[in-house]
């Protein structure tokens, strides 16, 4: 069986694979999959590729060369000690460290290769890199475009036309592109991008944020000196990491500077709602150029069939959250985003030599995994929302945590109440386990508790919920937390739970998604049962009806409006006859206009 390479020459990192019995697999080497695209000469002037050069970009940044991929097809030439070097040879470097990786890992020696390209590469940067593949001893069979690889990792319908768009923020760079794929061949349908914005300006503006407060405090400037800058540029970039699957982190560096002869050391903690804003700018930037690839593309948001990201930077949650909202749809990151791209070329590969090539196999969660909390429900406070903690789709193994608060003043347990299941309202999805948190400080409400989830590739959950101003700790363990939602469960699920509401579970407070503001009330809503199968049907049919106010006509938009307030207004004052008469009139209204639409 010919084996080709599928190979993806990153700006940062780059990644081997190939596809074996039909299966993709990643080259890793010492257990890593990346190869960092930095290539260096060591202190005895030795050649040092990957790790080893990344780690002595700062101290020798002369002997040091990385993102080689921005000059590819210009006549630059970079130095490293005493000779230069052309683009093409600093990226033959690298490939052929991937070439033997893969020689070592297969025991023969691969020749041909696929090479991933960025879709905005000009002829002759193709060329650049099929020169550079050509000095490292391979035969370059085909250049594909990165996106069109990522898309290729997503199993795309054999009969049907699909459409994806996929989102690519890497480290220095951004693109998006929409790609068509009809019968297994794959078409960029338009592309934009910024070269210049990506995950390494996160990290600089966390780097100012933190530098920021340091010198409001010390007086010290730590950007004015490279040593104490750089290790706080490292310090940040894995806070930043961090912040993608924590809900604080904290930064500590000792001795990262002196004033008057006294040592100063740096230690702050960083909550992902300090971190979001700083970079909210910057995503949104990227969302003009996904605007602008689905008007260049003629499509509307509605027309694309699957998001896909890619990019390490792409796992921020704050970019998941933004492109969902503004394109109304669940976006794919099963399969990883810093290994799709070479995943999809030895795919490519595989196809050319007429392979049989097997769906790509991750291990996701299929469903979201989230904790009960008092939050807003369709426009009113309860205690039936469902807070995500691990959203469907993740790729496993998977930790995750959120902060929430206390609701009470002087609360002393918090229940930690686990579901699984997509609904905003937990009544409507699968109650998984749960524990109370017992001897909480007394502190008035907002008492931040850390709810930590680490789900295994066996579908082990592990929770952990731990008061942060004490470290009081309590962990439970969900044996086959995935395996539970069956639809037949569902309604006995609801009906478990509104009799437990009912009953005792109203000794312990319930958790808050929001900081709780000085003036709300600390209450805990906690609904009759009687009452409560009226409002999870009310709350179904509004958000319904909310759907559906876009495209209704003024006069219908104004009596669904009307009859919204007044069963919220209904649910408020507890009114069941009111709420079941007002249900009744905006049931026949969607009944109505869902014919009409
Ligand atoms: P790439 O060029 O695709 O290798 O992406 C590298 C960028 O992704 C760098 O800026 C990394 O700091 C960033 N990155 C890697 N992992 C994460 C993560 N878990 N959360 C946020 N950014 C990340």
């Amino acid at each position: 069986m010919e084996i080709i390479l599928g190979i993806d020459l990153g700006t940062t990192n780059s990644v081997v694979s190939i596809l074996r019995d039909g299966q993709v697999e990643v080259l890793a080497e010492d257990g890593q999959k990346i190869l960092p695209s930095v290539v260096g000469l060591g202190p005895n002037k030795e050649l040092l590729v990957g790790f080893p050069a990344q780690n002595q970009w700062t101290l020798a940044p002369d002997r040091t060369v990385r993102s080689i991929k921005r000059k590819m097809g210009s006549d630059e030439t970079v130095r490293l000690g005493e000779q230069t070097y052309t683009p093409q040879e600093i990226s033959a470097i690298l490939l052929r460290t991937l070439k033997e990786r893969a020689a070592r890992q297969l025991g023969e020696e691969i020749r041909k290769a696929v090479i991933t390209v960025p879709a905005f590469f000009n002829e002759q940067q193709r060329e650049a890199t099929r020169e550079a593949g050509e000095l490292a001893g391979l035969e370059v069979v085909r250049i594909i475009n990165e996106p069109t690889a990522a898309s290729l990792t997503y199993n795309p319908s054999p009969d049907r036309l699909e459409r994806l768009l996929v989102y690519d923020l890497g480290g220095g760079t951004f693109d998006v592109s929409i790609v068509q794929i009809e019968q297994g061949v794959v078409e960029v349908l338009s592309s934009h991008g910024d070269t210049q914005l990506g995950g390494d300006d996160f990290d600089q503006l966390l780097l100012d944020h933190v530098c920021d407060r340091f010198q409001e405090e010390h007086g010290v400037d730590l950007r004015a000196t490279l040593t104490s800058k750089s290790r706080v540029l490292k310090a940040v970039e894995e806070a930043k990491r961090q912040l993608s699957f924590e809900a604080f982190v904290a930064v500590e560096l000792e001795f990262v500077a002196e004033k008057a002869g006294v040592p100063l050391h740096l230690k702050r903690e960083i909550s992902r709602p300090e971190y979001e804003p700083l970079i909210e700018p910057l995503i949104n930037k990227t969302l003009v150029c996904v605007d602008e690839a689905l008007s260049d593309a003629k499509l509307t948001a509605k027309q694309i069939d699957r998001v896909v990201l890619v990019g390490g930077a792409s796992r921020t949650p704050l970019v998941h959250q933004l492109l969902q909202e503004q394109l109304g749809q669940p976006i794919h990151a099963e399969v990883d985003p810093d290994l799709c791209v070479s995943m999809g070329a030895a795919i490519q590969g595989g196809l050319i030599v007429g392979l049989d090539v097997g769906p790509v196999l991750v291990d996701i969660t299929p469903h979201t995994l989230g904790v009960q909390c008092l939050g807003d429900l369709h426009g009113y406070r309860s205690s039936y929302c469902c807070a995500p903690v691990i959203e469907r789709n993740t790729a496993l193994p998977a930790s995750r945590s959120e902060v929430f608060y206390t609701a009470q003043d002087g609360q002393k347990a918090a229940m930690v109440e686990v579901f699984q299941g997509e609904d905003r309202d937990v009544r409507h999805n699968e109650h998984v386990g749960g524990f109370h948190l017992e001897g909480l400080a007394e502190t008035k409400q907002g008492n931040e508790i850390l709810v930590r989830f680490d789900l295994d590739l066996d579908g082990i959950l592990t929770v952990t919920a731990t008061e942060k101003l004490t470290g009081l700790e309590k962990t439970l363990t969900i044996e086959n937390a995935m395996s539970r939602f069956r639809g037949e469960h569902q309604e006995a699920a609801r009906t478990r739970l509104e009799a437990a509401f009912a009953g005792d579970r109203q000794a312990a407070g319930p958790l808050s998604a929001e900081v709780p503001s000085a003036e709300s009330s600390p209450t805990s809503e906690v609904l009759p049962p009687e009452l409560a199968g009226a409002v999870g049907r009310a709350n179904e049919l509004m958000s319904k009806a909310e759907e559906l106010l876009p495209g209704a006509n003024e006069q219908d938009a104004g009596e669904m409006r009307d009859l919204i307030g007044r069963l919220r207004r209904a649910i408020e004052t507890r009114a069941q006859a009111e709420m079941e008469s007002a249900l009744a009139e905006l049931d026949e209204l969607v009944f109505y206009m869902q014919d009409a639409v």
